[in-house]
């Protein structure tokens, strides 16, 4: 067992998240940003990073989902036993919440490389004796209960994050902070580096926010106004205290409100979105701030499945560490891409026939479609128009593999399940669809590797960047999707995959593009995709070849990390 006392020798960066997807058996993430979590860990450790992790235990874990015959969700807690996994760290700190001491203590799981590359992740937890039981319940749900709850679980992490890594003696050089939830450890960061009163000749100058800003770093996820985490200041009072005067965080937090967001943003030196249209929606969101861009990636090895883990080591060595070797991709015979492809589709269908007693034929170009269900990722946009699709699908055949869970409270996102369940009843026996229960990192794995297409139709600007489309890419597997997000940087049309709609310069972001979407969504599919797939291997393989060559040779986290560290942890 490795202590933790072992990474006490050097600084460290020290990265703050929400949630995080370390291991598909703890369920302690929902969806992209902590999947993006544990595949930023994940490189750190391949690349040796001197980088440590701080997140939520999440002992209730995100929910499993149940679908009734008619598309109903329904969720219960995961039970999982967190000492199956990592240690409980003696270290106990305490934060205050409504005027009550609240004792936090840590767990420690240990992501190791094969490059002999460790990095350390600290979990949360307030469910110790000492704690009254409403906040043993602090850290049980991810993103569950009202504003309030949120409110306390980010004073656990932000506040309770830096005190146990100062409790456990660690040295930090920069603070990472994976999206605004992490924002207040910025305030604690304030209160450790503030300056001797007789120092300074106005008290407002006791708080070196220079000092603070030098040592932090904010990863922006978010689009969109609404999607920000903001607290009325009298829940903040009731809930927080004042740890530092209201009219200091009113200038660095918002007026009226506590923004994370923009109380990161004021904190931090070095702020970046998550691609490079994101970057720029970020600036227009939030005009006179300096936002850069780097572009998300995923960690190779955990995207790749086993058939291609096989072909890449027999062609490609090295690949999984440092994945620009994907740029010799021309060397792998055609048959060979082709193999691997068929056996991963095999795994897939074989899959869905247990789970769901569907009968999925290899043969068949086979759509999948798999992401957090919420109302703009637009699930249903595939079927706008049946009496279309329906023709379509009697020139060529057609199958599609959906999967995804809504969040508990997000009714319409619950309701486009059940829409979707509706489609897959009307068009049975003319096109067969599945949607699988329970959306989780194995199942992605296998979706994204055995799939033929990977349908992405988000509204835009709201895909910050997507992933998933990159572990497809990994897998030869081609996208088909909305220009938005990643997809702006990596799509070039018939030769990575295909774009759906118009380019992100020929509309406006507040004109609704769903009628022109669908209609170049039909229309590719039966003119071009089909085509290809039916007639035109040779074509199909090459696309493969470049989607491994082009998009998974730079949408992985090993480049993501680098930039990281050569733009923003070393300045
Ligand atoms: C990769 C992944 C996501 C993120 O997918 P997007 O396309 O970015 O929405 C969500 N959930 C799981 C389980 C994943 O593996």
């Amino acid at each position: 067992m490795v202590q933790f006392q072992e990474f006490l020798k050097e600084p460290k960066i020290a990265y703050f998240s929400m949630e995080a997807g370390i291991l598909n058996d703890m369920p302690t993430y929902s969806g992209g940003l902590g999947v993006l979590a544990g595949d930023t860990i994940r490189s750190s450790a391949d690349l040796k990073l001197p980088f440590i992790a701080v997140t939520l235990l999440i002992r209730k874990g995100f929910f499993n989902q149940d679908i009734a015959e008619n598309g109903r969700q329904s969720e219960s807690p995961v039970s999982w036993e967190p000492s199956r996994f990592m240690s409980l760290l003696s270290e106990k700190v305490k934060v205050q919440i409504e005027g009550r001491d609240v004792y936090v203590q840590a767990w420690l799981y240990v992501v190791s490389s094969l490059t002999g590359g460790m990095v350390p992740v600290f979990f949360l937890d307030t469910d110790i004796p000492e704690n009254a039981p409403d906040d043993r319940e602090i850290t049980s749900h991810l993103y569950g209960g009202d504003n309030r709850y949120r409110l306390k679980q980010e004073i656990v992490l932000g506040l309770g994050g830096v005190r146990m890594l100062k409790a456990l003696g660690f040295q930090i050089k920069k603070y990472h902070l994976n999206e605004g939830h992490a924002a207040l450890l910025t305030l604690e960061l304030l209160l450790s580096y503030k300056k001797d009163i007789e120092s300074v000749w106005d008290e407002r100058f006791i708080w070196d926010t220079e000092t603070v800003k030098d040592l932090c770093v904010f990863t922006t996820h978010t689009p969109v106004e609404a999607g920000h985490d903001k607290f009325p200041y009298d829940v903040v009072k009731e809930v927080m205290g004042e740890p530092i005067p209201f009219n200091v965080l009113r200038e660095l937090a918002g007026r009226d409100n506590l923004n994370m967001t923009l109380l990161a943003l004021n904190l931090s030196k070095y702020v970046n979105g998550v691609a490079k249209k994101h970057g720029e929606v970020s600036k227009s969101l939030f005009p006179g701030y300096e936002i850069h861009a780097i572009t998300n990636g995923v960690h190779s090895y955990t995207w790749t499945c086993e058939s291609f883990i096989r072909l890449y080591d027999r062609y490609l060595s090295g690949w999984a560490n440092e994945p620009e070797v994907f740029v010799r991709v021309g060397r792998i015979p055609d048959e060979e891409i082709w193999d691997a492809h068929i056996q991963a589709k095999i795994k897939l269908l074989y899959y869905v026939k247990t789970t769901t007693g569907v009968e999925m034929d290899p043969d068949v170009l086979t759509i999948g479609f798999a992401r957090r269900a919420t109302a703009y990722k637009r699930a249903d946009l595939l079927f706008s128009d049946l009496t279309r699709l329906k023709k379509i699908a009697q020139k060529g055949r057609l199958q599609i593999i959906y999967a995804g869970k809504a969040h508990p409270n997000d009714q319409p996102g619950k309701k486009l399940i059940e829409t979707i369940h509706g489609y897959i009843k009307e068009l049975k026996g003319i096109i067969n669809i599945v949607y699988l229960k329970n959306y989780n990192m194995d199942i992605a794995l296998k979706l994204i590797s055995g799939v033929d297409v990977w349908l992405n139709t988000p509204l835009r600007p709201r895909e910050a960047s997507g992933t998933s489309g990159m572990k497809a890419a990994h897998n030869g597997v081609l996208n088909f999707s909305v220009l938005d997000g990643w997809w702006i940087e990596g799509h070039i049309e018939g030769y990575t995959g295909w774009s759906i709609g118009p380019a992100p310069s020929e509309f406006k972001l507040t004109e609704t593009t769903d009628t022109k979407d669908a209609d170049d969504l039909y229309y590719k599919l039966e003119e071009v995709i089909m085509p290809i797939f039916y007639n035109d291997r040779r074509t199909w393989i090459r696309m493969m070849q470049n989607a491994i060559g082009k998009n998974a040779y730079y949408f992985n986290s090993h480049r993501m990390m680098r930039r990281y560290v050569t733009e923003a942890y070393i300045r």
